[in-house]
């Protein structure tokens, strides 16, 4: 059994404003009321309900924010393709990718700009997805070791760890010991990047989210892992732009 951080959403039913936009309808335990957002990477409109919310109010409430939903899938960013001249961020911080031909160290991030060098510029989007891949790998390979090795007797032992790219987690934990992540984490401020293998971690001693969980994770934390949670819900799927 893995433990999602993020579990993936439920498929959701759709409705279609007067004005002819669909929207995603997601009936949700924890929603206290409604809740209206534009996907940062889809443009698609979502809303988060209550189980108990009639239909009739959600229709209503989608009627009375038509204009809301325009304006923001109108100024809806879009992809950001890993391509000379666009900026991206690496470990929280800004870079702007750059094409150099001829030959040298392959890919080289530094001043704010992450140059990519070789004979092709074709190559350059591969070229930055494999760096972000494997200095995610190498990051979160270090802090999960560091980690785990300050967690108490009777922890399950770490057995290895695999970057991914999901779109519904964070990271997970398996039963045999191994941990996955996302690379995609690589691009997030550092406090954010720490608190999730703090809170991977965390389940190798205890495969739950209980207040021993809890407190074990805060211990782990280097930064403020509240910050980095709220930084995750409200950022954290800004990433899925990039590349
Ligand atoms: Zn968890």
């Amino acid at each position: 059994m893995s433990i999602p951080c993020r579990p993936a959403a439920p498929a959701a039913a759709l409705i279609v404003t007067r004005t002819g936009v669909p929207v995603a309808v997601r009936r949700s335990r924890r929603a206290r009321r409604l809740t209206l957002r534009v996907d940062p990477v889809t443009a698609e409109a979502v809303i988060t309900v209550p189980p108990s919310a009639p239909s009739a109010q959600v229709r209503d409430f989608l009627d009375r924010h038509t204009g809301w939903i325009a304006e923001r899938q109108a100024a809806h960013p879009g992809r950001i393709p890993f391509v000379p001249g666009n900026s991206i961020p690496v470990e929280g911080v800004a870079y702007r990718i750059e094409h150099r031909p001829g030959r040298g160290r392959p890919v080289h991030c530094g001043d704010g700009v992450l140059a990519v060098t070789g004979p092709d510029p074709a190559c350059v989007p591969r070229r930055v997805h494999d760096h972000l891949r494997q200095r995610a790998r190498q990051r979160l390979t270090d802090l999960s070791r560091a980690k785990a090795a300050r967690l108490p007797a009777g922890a399950r032992p770490l057995t290895g760890v695999t970057i991914k790219d999901t779109r519904s987690r964070w990271g997970s934990c398996s039963t045999t010991g191994r941990l996955s992540y996302s690379w995609r984490l690589i691009m997030a401020p550092p406090p954010v990047i720490d608190y999730v293998a703090a809170h991977e971690v965390a389940h190798l001693a205890e495969m739950n989210h209980g207040s021993r969980f809890w407190r074990l994770c805060a211990a782990l934390t280097e930064g403020d892992g509240e910050a980095s949670k709220t930084w995750l819900k409200r950022e954290g799927m800004s990433l899925h732009r990039f590349g």
